[in-house]
Order: C-alpha cells, then sequence, then structure tokens
C-alpha cells in the first residue's frame, strides 16, 4: 500500500488553524467535464484552473496504482495516459502534457526521467519524488508530491511539505525574496529524521526553488529561494511554482548524468534545421524528453546533442545530493494584490 504520509492531511488542517490569512486563497474543486469546459485561449486563470483539476485528477488516479516494485517507465505511462484522456486532443501542444515527469529517488532531487528501455523501480525502501505538468490553452501546472512506502521518512517529507506551504501562505505581491527563503529555511531545519537509526538534521537544497511561469514557459526567469539569499527582489503579480526540497545531508545537487529533459530556447533558432523544427510543431516551447523524440525521428541523439552545445536546445540533466534521502512539494499558485488562488491543491496534499 502506497503511503502518501497521512500526516500531511493533519499538516494541513493545522497550517488553516494558524493561518487565518489562508481564507485569502481559494482552491480549486470544481467538478467539470473537463473535455467540454475548456477555457477561451485567452483566459489565463481559467486555463490555470482547469489545468489543475486535471493534475488532481492524474494524480489521484496515479495514487491507486503505486505499489513496491514499479517500473519507472510504467509511472510515466500511467501518468501520460491519463493526461491525454483528460485533455482536449484538438487544443492541446504536446496531448496536454505539460512537460515530462520527473521521476527522482532518494539521492536524486530532480530532472531525472527514465529512458524507454529503463528497467528503474520505485522499491520498499525508497522515497521518490513525483513531478509532473498539466497543459491548457500553453498554460503549464507544475506540482510534485513525495512518496515511500517506509514511514522512516515522514519528517523528511513533512519538512518538504510544511516548507511549501510556508511558502504558499506568505507568497504575496511585494514581499521580499530573501525574507521569504529565510522563512523557508527556518521551517525545514525546524525537522529532523531518524532513518536506519541515525538522526539527521534536515535543510533545503539551495541551489534548488520555485520559479515564476509564464505562458509557455516553465521557468520564467525568477527563481524563488529555499534560504536567506541576497536579493532586492520581491514577489509580483504572476504565476509561480513554490517548490522546496528536504535533504537529510548535502544542500547542494549537482548533474552527474546524462540529461534526458529538454526545452527550445526561443530565442536562439536555428532556422532550416530539421530536427529543430520538428521540436518546435511537436512541443513549441514546452519541455519534452528522448521518447518524444524517438515518435518521429530515428538517429536524432547527436543531432539533439548538437543542438544542445549550440544552446538552441536547453537540457536539464537529473541533480543528485551526496550521500542524502530528498523529499519534494509543488504547488502552483496565482497572486496578485488582491487573492491567490492556489490550482493544484487536493486533499491528497
Ligand atoms: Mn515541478
Ligand atoms: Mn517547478
Amino acid at each position: 500500500m502506497i503511503y502518501i504520509i497521512k500526516k500531511m492531511y493533519k499538516a494541513f488542517g493545522d497550517f488553516r488553524e494558524i493561518n487565518p490569512d489562508l481564507r485569502g486563497i481559494q482552491p480549486v474543486f470544481n467538478k467539470i467535464n473537463i473535455v467540454n469546459e475548456y477555457p477561451d485561449y485567452n483566459n489565463d486563470i481559467e486555463s490555470l484552473k482547469l489545468a489543475g483539476i486535471i493534475h488532481k485528477k492524474v494524480r489521484k488516479h496515479l495514487q491507486k496504482k503505486i505499489k513496491p516494485g514499479i517500473k519507472l517507465t510504467e509511472i510515466t505511462e500511467i501518468i501520460e495516459t491519463k493526461t491525454i484522456e483528460l485533455s482536449d486532443q484538438n487544443k492541446t501542444i504536446n496531448k496536454g502534457i505539460g512537460f515530462p515527469a520527473s521521476l527522482s529517488l532518494n539521492n536524486c532531487a530532480a530532472h531525472f526521467h527514465p529512458l524507454s528501455n529503463d528497467n528503474i523501480s520505485f522499491n520498499k525502501d525508497d522515497v521518490l519524488k513525483i513531478d509532473f505538468g498539466t497543459e491548457v490553452n500553453g498554460w503549464i501546472i507544475d506540482s510534485a508530491f513525495s512518496v515511500c512506502f517506509d514511514r522512516k521518512y515522514d519528517n523528511l517529507l513533512l519538512a518538504s511539505k510544511e516548507a511549501t506551504y510556508y511558502g504558499i501562505k506568505n507568497a504575496a505581491v511585494d514581499v521580499r525574496l530573501d525574507e521569504w527563503g529565510e522563512g523557508i529555511e527556518e521551517v525545514m531545519t525546524s525537522y529532523e529524521v531518524k532513518i536506519n537509526g541515525n538522526i539527521q538534521p534536515i535543510k533545503p537544497i539551495k541551489n534548488l526553488g520555485g520559479h515564476n511561469i509564464q505562458k509557455g514557459i516553465i521557468h520564467g526567469g525568477i527563481f524563488l529561494p529555499s534560504y536567506k539569499r541576497e536579493t532586492n527582489d520581491k514577489f509580483k503579480e504572476g504565476v509561480y511554482a513554490v517548490e522546496t526540497y528536504a535533504s537529510t545531508n548535502e544542500d547542494y545537487a549537482k548533474p552527474i548524468e546524462e540529461s534526458t529533459l529538454y526545452r527550445l530556447n526561443p530565442s536562439n533558432n536555428n532556422e532550416g534545421n530539421n530536427l529543430l523544427d520538428n521540436i518546435k510543431t511537436h512541443f513549441n516551447t514546452l519541455p519534452f524528453t528522448d521518447r518524444y523524440v524517438e515518435s518521429f525521428s530515428n538517429n536524432y541523439k547527436q543531432e539533439l546533442n548538437n543542438l544542445v552545445n549550440k544552446e538552441c536546445i536547453y537540457s536539464y540533466p537529473p541533480l543528485y545530493a551526496n550521500n542524502s534521502y530528498i523529499a519534494q512539494y509543488e504547488h502552483t499558485i496565482y497572486i496578485d494584490e488582491n487573492k491567490k488562488i492556489l490550482f493544484s491543491l487536493n486533499d491528497d496534499y
């Protein structure tokens, strides 16, 4: 039986109680017939709401199917099949897939996506971050949760969850990002976890964090730190992915293997390149993976690497922290002067 940290429900209850300003947050629980209810292309908020509803339905479906030994490729299949089923195929960019799921195990913090022939599975002793995206009218919902079968990771998951909630609660127009990040670190470091007999303090991974989202662009250029990072920047009106990574050891995650995740660089276009043209047609600026390219191109790898080297394509290699267990939670929100909308909140997280 999958264990999606039951304490999270309780944690959310506490969060409501001690934070009356949560009343300003509008969770979106609409029950609508999704494919018939696509909002107007230019209605950004309604598009995000629908993408959030699809995200919640996809993960609810997924959570019932996760069991020890499940292959990561099976998880991607479940996520993608359900996402496609719930999305209007006449109106999507890449079938409703906002980006390929990151399925990062244990000391891998982010950006692991299995190749089609990978045999890696999610086992009893693992902690897995499931981070996937849904897309409506170009707007991406970016939301992630952590799962494990062993309760020894409880506090690790809770630390990330509470830190992310802190971030959601305190995100508001004109809030300084350094102070906001400092608060996240305070919440995170108030936890410790006992894993295999060792009590370990929990800390945030500092080079990973939230970001703004623009239409069609998953990383809009603003970084939301999980520590007191030196900056004078403040939150402005907009869409943000609020995410934190709780680690038992290292506070820095680095790339050590090849990427399987990519995205078009919209400002560096190499006209007349066949592969690049195909990528643009199939994904526009949405992230993609090798498996998707395989569906329309055979010998693409060398050329893809060339395009990465020429910076026509960004790559996102998996990021690892040494000797660490890592948990992550993430929600997509909108803030302006008057309101805060939390698109991806549901009763699971
Ligand atoms: Mn994410
Ligand atoms: Mn994100």
